[in-house]
């Protein structure tokens, strides 16, 4: 059965993904099921999307009424839930303004085109973006145009004009390509796709030191790294430098496709008008009702506090590996977010994972990458080490 599915799979779909011989079925907590009834312990999150781990039921219960109530209506109507999971995010996030994309990758197509409205309208002639290497923003022509890896823009090009490329955590590399044509500068504050890599405080102040200075939007890419994962709602609340636009997607609905653009007041007032931008889906009733929710259960059960309280766990056992085996070079990243370089080929010890019931990430540099739901406790750690170090010495 699970090989009929997966050839039809093969036979009919672009092959864009080299998945895992698995097909899942359902999921509870933190684990996964196939359909030989397999159990999988998700430190993956379906790409740090899943939150609130699998089958909540209050989630669940909401979204279903939803769905019987209402999932679409266009743009051209308000709904009950838009403004309201509007402001609740906005209120966590610690922006002023959003506008609901079905994407990540949208939400940076959304915040890049804010960036150069918002030039348009000051008429500065400011166009060119500053992106990070090593960095990644999603598959979109924007998207790619300021992802740091030529893997991902070669086949595409060319690209959007007046990209630059920066080091990660080099202040001085990015003073360099400051001119007066440059309109933004974009960033994740935790890079995951390129190796998971933390922005010192240092560098998430000075970006803000320069893009002050100079008349420069600041524009954070918290697709990934946002969503209590870093221990705040939003991992550059922890550095304390807000931006000027947020890019949000993955785990604001807990995998109902929503993303979400927000930018400060200040420039909203110069930046999108109406007909500039629009999504048919964007912010429909069961994507606004799932972000409202999702912030809702954040708040009551403390998610950002119970990051804190568990996160140093998974910290000194990754610490542990690097100290014990010779394969685990250093461990990376903050909070939930967290990663350990290995010398050993990642594919093949990815596979070992996932033959041992283990789901987990690769990214850049031979990293592991650990992305669990933030519900996670110290129990499933211990088991996801065990699974881990089976994997890596087998
Ligand atoms: C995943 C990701 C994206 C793209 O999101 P999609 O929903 O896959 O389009 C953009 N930026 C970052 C930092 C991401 O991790």
């Amino acid at each position: 059965m699970v090989n009929n599915k997966i050839q039809a799979a093969e036979e009919n779909l672009i092959h864009v993904y080299n998945r895992f011989p698995v097909v899942l079925d359902h999921g509870e907590g933190m684990y996964l099921y196939d359909t030989d009834g397999r159990e999988y312990l998700d430190f993956a999150a379906g790409f740090a999307v899943t939150g609130l781990g699998y089958d909540n039921k209050e989630l669940n219960e909401t979204l279903k009424a939803q769905i019987d109530q209402l999932y679409h209506t266009s743009n051209l109507y308000y709904h009950k839930s838009c403004g309201e999971a509007a402001r609740e995010l906005n209120r966590v996030c610690g922006m002023d303004r959003v506008f609901f994309t079905n994407s990540g990758g949208e939400a940076v197509e959304g915040a890049l085109k804010s960036a150069r409205r918002y030039a348009y309208t000051k008429g500065t002639g400011r166009y060119e973006f500053i992106a990070m290497e090593n960095s990644f923003h999603g598959r979109t022509f924007g998207a790619v145009s300021v992802t740091g890896h030529d893997s991902y823009r070669e086949p595409f090009e060319p690209l959007v004009p007046g990209v630059k490329f920066a080091k990660f955590n080099d202040l001085d590399s990015v003073k360099a390509l400051v001119s007066d044509k440059t309109c933004a500068i974009i960033l994740e504050p935790l890079q995951g796709e390129g190796g998971i890599n933390l922005a010192t405080q240092e560098f998430m102040e000075g970006i803000r030191k320069i893009c002050d200075e100079n008349g420069i939007l600041m524009i954070c890419d918290e697709v990934q790294c946002g969503m209590g994962r870093t221990g705040s709602m939003f991992a550059w609340q922890g550095f304390g430098t807000r931006p000027d636009i947020l890019t949000m997607a993955k785990a604001i609905g807990n995998g109902i496709p929503v993303g979400a653009f927000a930018m400060t007041e200040k420039v909203a007032k110069y930046s999108l008008k109406p007909g500039d931008h629009g999504a048919t889906y964007g912010g429909n009733p069961l994507a606004c009702t799932a972000v409202k929710k999702v912030i809702e259960i954040f708040e009551r059960e403390n998610i950002p506090g119970h990051v804190n309280e568990v996160a140093p766990y998974l910290t000194k056992k990754l610490d542990g590996l690097v100290d014990e085996l010779d394969c685990v070079v250093q461990r990376k990243g903050k909070g939930l977010m967290q990663g350990i370089e290995i010398t050993k080929p990642i594919a093949e010890v990815n596979r070992r994972c996932v033959e041992g019931g283990l789901l987990v990430i690769q990214a850049e540099g031979n990293v592991i990458r650990f992305v669990p739901p933030l519900i996670v406790e110290e129990k499933h750690i211990d088991e996801m080490i065990e699974k881990l170090k089976r994997a890596l010495t087998g």
